[in-house]
C-alpha cells in the first residue's frame, strides 16, 4: 500500500481550486483529479512540487503533463461511463488514471519501452485498471477500434489520419497539433464517416509525437 496523507489531500484540494479558477468547470473531471495521488507519479526529486500546476520530467526525456492540461483535455473529451477510450502517450500513466476514474474503458499506447514497462507495473499496483500497449500511436489499435474517444498526449505535426478512422461516428478526438515549440489543442467531432467538426482551443506545449523514423 502506497502512501497518501492528509497533507497530500490538502495540496490536491488547493490544486482543484486553482484548476477551477483557471476555467475547468466539469465537476467529474475535478473530482477525478482530486482523487489521483499525483505525488506517486513523479520522480522523488520533484515530489514536493507534485501538486503545483506544472509539468515534470518522468525519465527518458519525457514529461508528465501539467494538471491544467490534463484537466483541459479530459474536459474536452466529455467522458461518459463505459466509453472506450484510446490514449496515445501513456507516459507516467497519470492521464490514464484520471480517465479510468471517470469509468472509461482505457487503452493506452506508449512507444518508449522503459516507460511502458514501468507504468504497466505501477498503475495496477496503486489500483487503476487499463490496457497497456507497447507500440506506435500513429497506427492506433485497429483490433480494438472503434473508440468513443481518442486523446493524444504528445504534440502531433498534423492530424493522425489513421486515428480518425478508428473513431466512432459521434465520437471525439482531442489532439494537440503543431511543431516542437507550440501546439494548438484541436477538438475533432466525427459527424459521419466523412464529416468532421474541427475546433481549436488555445496553445499548449507537449513533447513531440514521434514516428517510426525516430529511434526508440
Ligand atoms: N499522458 C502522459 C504524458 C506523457 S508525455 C502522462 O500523463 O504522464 C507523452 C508520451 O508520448 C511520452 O511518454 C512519449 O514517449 C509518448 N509518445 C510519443 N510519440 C508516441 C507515439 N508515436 N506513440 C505512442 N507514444 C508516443
Amino acid at each position: 500500500m502506497m502512501l497518501d496523507s492528509f497533507k497530500h489531500k490538502g495540496l490536491r484540494k488547493k490544486l482543484i481550486e486553482k484548476l477551477s479558477s483557471k476555467g475547468i468547470s466539469d465537476n467529474n473531471v475535478l473530482d477525478a483529479i482530486n482523487k489521483v495521488p499525483r505525488h506517486l507519479f513523479i520522480d522523488n526529486a520533484f515530489i514536493h512540487f507534485a501538486y503545483e500546476d506544472k509539468a515534470f520530467p518522468i525519465g527518458e526525456g519525457q514529461t508528465i503533463s501539467q494538471p491544467y492540461t490534463v484537466a483541459f483535455q479530459t474536459q474536452l473529451l466529455d467522458i461518459k461511463p463505459y466509453e472506450k477510450v484510446l490514449e496515445i502517450g501513456t507516459g507516467s500513466g497519470y492521464q490514464a488514471a484520471v480517465l479510468s476514474l471517470l469509468d472509461a474503458d482505457v487503452f493506452t499506447i506508449e512507444r518508449q519501452k522503459k516507460l511502458y514497462n514501468k507504468t504497466k507495473e505501477f498503475l495496477p499496483k496503486i489500483g487503476y485498471r487499463c490496457e497497456f500497449i507497447f507500440g506506435d500511436g500513429y497506427k492506433g489499435l485497429p483490433n480494438f477500434a472503434p473508440f468513443d474517444k481518442i486523446i493524444v498526449t504528445c504534440g502531433a505535426p498534423k492530424i493522425p489520419e489513421e486515428l480518425l478512422t478508428q473513431l466512432k461516428v459521434g465520437g471525439r478526438m482531442v489532439v494537440p497539433i503543431g511543431d516542437g515549440k507550440n501546439q494548438k489543442m484541436h477538438l475533432i467531432k466525427k459527424k459521419s464517416s466523412q464529416d468532421y467538426d474541427i475546433s481549436t482551443h488555445g496553445n499548449f506545449l507537449f513533447v513531440p509525437m514521434l514516428d517510426d523514423k525516430n529511434s526508440l
